[in-house]
């Protein structure tokens, strides 16, 4: 069974068999993967995802408002009722998928805190 950890983990999938979910709720992990049964309590991303998204969407609604600004000077009001949502949305789209992809690389890394025979 050859499973990429990184793609089933940006998909919200175990990354030990790319089947069962990976998320039980928004953004919580599940104990246990409901398909293979894999520990997955001890993974835990911390703070990373986070940094990512930030970078990411910051990039990219930093210089979406710029460009937009340059090439058709609209109002700050119209560029609020822009950005603001649109941050929030990209924020929320990038933030799951990163999670899977940080758990799947403690996964891959074999990081101590993502392994499931450590001693309890
Ligand atoms: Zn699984």
């Amino acid at each position: 069974m050859s499973v990429n950890p990184f793609l089933a983990g940006a998909a919200g999938r175990c990354p030990n068999c790319g089947d069962g979910a990976l998320f039980a709720g928004f953004l919580r992990v599940a104990p246990r993967c409901e398909s293979c049964g894999f520990d997955l309590s001890k993974a835990d991303s911390g703070d990373g995802p986070a940094v990512f998204v930030i970078m990411i969407a910051g990039f990219i609604v930093c210089f979406s408002a710029l460009l937009t600004e340059i090439a058709f000077r609209p109002p700050i009001w119209l560029h609020l009722v822009i950005w603001l949502p649109a941050t929030l949305i990209l924020c929320l789209a990038l933030v799951r998928p990163f999670k899977g992809l940080m758990i799947a690389a403690q996964f891959a890394n074999r990081a101590a805190e993502a392994r499931s025979d450590d001693p309890p």
